[in-house]
């Protein structure tokens, strides 16, 4: 049995944030953000971790993340890329040849095992699945003056989270494929396997509480979410 391995992505400027550390490494509760996003895949049914990380990070992370805490399932630490597809595909090449790869924003500290489990159980019987959930406003299209040229059915459109479940060898073909075309334009794993194959992509229901560290305003309700965290 070929393993799973989950590629956590940490490589991100974090600019948004405004703060002088990269948002992965803000504390809450006197631990670094990435720390919960790895405990809640340590505690899950996958079997390795690789932890993809900005640009001279490697020691700092192992120092400050995966020895401080003593997590067992990390594998590799390496350097991302300039966008984040480039950081994925990083991650993918030094998984390894595995049955299953997961792909996680390390932004995302509240996801839980149980989600992780659900998904993973999920990707074995679909190949491509992603986590997402209803989105609660009405979603307007415009243009490039601001002017609003459409306005979507809600009931058929989802916010999109991660993580982002693959066939390993599917996500590797779809990757590789990317890398041949031009202008690249992609902001989610699944787009990738949309745009460059025929799969089928299917969503796996996911929690509303699995929000993206992404502006000042989101670490406080983090805080809130992960106060029962050990
Ligand atoms: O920038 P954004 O919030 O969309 O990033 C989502 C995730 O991807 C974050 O966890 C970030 O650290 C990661 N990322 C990365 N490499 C990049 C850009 C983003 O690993 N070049």
């Amino acid at each position: 049995m070929k393993k799973t391995v989950a590629i956590i992505l940490a490589a991100g400027k974090g600019t948004r944030m405004g703060a002088q550390v990269a948002k992965q490494y803000l504390e809450v509760d006197g631990r670094p953000l990435l720390y919960y996003t790895i405990k809640a895949f340590e505690e899950s049914n996958i079997d390795e971790i690789v932890l993809v990380v900005g640009k001279g990070e490697e020691g700092y992370c192992k120092e400050k993340v995966a020895d401080r805490y003593a997590f067992t399932k990390i594998s590799h630490i390496v350097e991302g890329g300039k966008e984040r597809y480039n950081s994925v595909y990083e991650g993918l090449k030094v998984a390894g040849e595995c049955s299953y790869v997961l792909i996680h924003d390390g932004a995302r500290p509240c996801l839980t095992s149980e989600l992780i489990n659900e998904t993973l159980q999920e990707v074995k019987e679909k190949k491509a699945c992603v986590v997402g959930m209803p989105v609660k406003d009405t979603i307007k299209v415009i243009d490039s003056r601001g002017q609003v040229v459409d306005t979507p059915e809600r009931s058929t459109l989802m916010i999109t989270q991660t993580p982002q479940a693959f066939d390993y060898s599917l996500i590797m073909q779809a990757y590789k494929k990317l890398f041949t075309t031009e202008d690249i334009n992609v902001t989610d794993d699944a787009m990738v396997v949309e745009t460059m194959l025929e799969q089928k992509v299917f969503m796996v229901k996911g929690d509303y509480q699995n929000i993206k560290v992404t502006t000042p305003e989101d670490l406080v309700v983090v805080r809130q979410f992960l106060k029962y965290v050990e």
